[in-house]
């Protein structure tokens, strides 16, 4: 039943022998693949593919879970869910697609441990760590708007999404309180809001380029959709906007079923062809197992509408900071015409040092996928920098100690004559220096050493 987990074998750093195995990232699970559930095993094709069928049965509570997996997950297991959302970021959102991906059977699933937190797998934060890691509160002229590049910026409509990544960077506002993020900010969809957002678009030229994001755009009604995208199409500097879902990861069903939303947005897609700019879908998957034939027919149907979709990845340990892992679900995703754009270093978010990698591991794991497919399919690895120095090419630092676990990058372009860091989780580094990192006085000289590495003089 789950052969396609047993076809991902999580060897760091091996590349796939390459002969019939280099075919795999055609071979898409077909199937009822929820029926094992006993919570789904009655759902027909025709329900489990309407978004709303994914809609409510989406699962927001251990209770739930339970109803839907029952004696497949045991009892210490959502016990130790339990405790581990007490001490996560993220309140707990899946939707029935992806829980129907999780192979039970496995300890370490890589869709389970991307949403489900276990007290178990937590390990201590950074000492470095903080909410809002990449500044972006700082660089926000108004609420809801981060205007951090000359002529880029990302606005937040709303603040929910059809699921809660335990990883997510937004923390600081996406989704519903947690007893670890207790008063997150509240981005709600308010057209006064929006308007405010607009405006300050409006009176500022050097702007090109909008994210619109959140939260995620599959939850932003069709006439909302609809409105914001004609809205900014109309401001004459505006060239280009991008809507920023995880819907084709987590709910496919929607593309194929809500017909309202998939024709808001193909009137603005179209609206911009006919005005000469572009407006194009981003969305997010992390590992190969994501893509189905479910996903296949969403995106077709896109592909038919002349819809661009790209694909921003979040490097992970345990899910897919591997070299076969990556190589599939960057040939998997450009099989069914998604556009491998980015893979992201794993931000510093409290509650999930488990899944970070340190910058060598996503190093080697890129210089595995770099050949394997079109260049223009081939993500950049970035690092997205703490403190607002914005994305930078992983392989761009200007020092990189590997026994402290501190990369130093400098961003010209975005905060001239500043250094970032990127810090490797404690796990990586020996017991020696995690000792180190525990003492402030040792943490301090550590990157002082590291920032004269970079050249800085104090
Ligand atoms: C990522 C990001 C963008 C878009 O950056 P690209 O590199 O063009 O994808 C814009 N604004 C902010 C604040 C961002 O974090
Ligand atoms: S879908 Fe994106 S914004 Fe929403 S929780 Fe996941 S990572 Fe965060």
């Amino acid at each position: 039943m789950f052969i396609d987990s047993l076809e991902v074998p999580p060897i760091p750093g091996v590349a796939p022998a390459w002969g019939e195995d280099s075919l795999l990232h055609r071979r898409l699970r077909e199937g009822e693949y929820w029926r094992h559930l006993p919570g789904f095993a009655s759902i027909t094709q025709h329900e489990f593919e309407t978004h709303q069928f994914q809609q409510k049965a989406t699962v927001t509570s251990v209770d739930q879970l339970r109803a839907v997996v029952g004696s497949l997950a045991s009892a210490e297991f959502y016990e130790d869910l339990a405790l581990g959302m007490r001490h996560a970021p993220m309140a707990l959102r899946i939707s029935p697609h992806l829980l129907s991906l999780i192979d039970w059977e496995l300890p370490e699933d890589p869709i389970r441990s991307q949403f489900l937190p276990l007290r178990r797998q937590q390990h201590p934060d950074h000492p470095m760590l903080q909410l809002d890691s990449l500044g972006e509160q700082k660089d926000s002229p108004v609420f809801g708007l981060t205007h951090r590049y000359p002529d880029k910026a990302l606005f937040l409509p709303v603040d929910s999404c059809p699921v809660y990544c335990r990883f997510c960077t937004r923390s600081y506002a996406v989704g519903v309180d947690t007893e670890l993020v207790g008063e997150k900010l509240k981005l709600h969809a308010s057209q006064q809001r929006w308007e405010e957002a607009f405006a300050f678009i409006e009176a500022t030229p050097g702007l090109e380029d909008i994210v619109i994001s959140g939260g995620d755009t599959y939850n932003v009604r069709p006439d909302h959709l609809e409105a914001i995208g004609m809205r900014l199409l109309s401001i004459p500097h505006i060239r280009r906007l991008r809507f920023a879902t995880k819907g084709l990861c987590v709910m496919p069903q929607k593309i194929l079923s809500d017909q309202r939303w998939v024709d808001a947005l193909t009137r603005v897609v179209e609206q911009a062809r006919r005005v000469h700019k572009s407006a194009v879908v981003h969305t997010h998957f992390n590992h190969p197992r994501e893509v189905l034939d479910v996903t296949r027919r969403a995106m077709n149907l896109l592909v038919e509408r002349g819809i661009t979709v790209r694909c921003q990845t979040v490097l992970q340990n345990g899910v897919n900071a591997d070299a076969s892992t990556m190589q599939l679900l960057v040939k998997r995703l450009g099989f069914v015409n998604i556009q491998p754009y980015y893979v992201y270093f794993h931000d510093l978010v409290p509650g999930v040092e488990d899944l970070r990698t340190s910058l060598s591991v996503g190093l080697a794991v890129e210089k595995q996928v770099r050949g394997t497919t079109a260049g223009f399919h081939t993500p950049s690895f970035v690092v997205d920098t703490m403190g607002g120095g914005g994305k930078r090419d992983a392989h761009s630092f200007e020092h990189y100690d590997r026994v402290h676990g501190i990369a130093v990058f400098t961003s010209p372009s975005v905060k001239p004559g500043r250094h970032f860091f990127y810090f490797d989780p404690l796990e990586s580094l020996s017991a020696e220096v995690q000792q180190r990192w525990r003492i402030a006085g040792e943490r301090d000289s550590m990157i002082r050493a590291a920032l004269e590495g970079a050249g800085r003089t104090a």
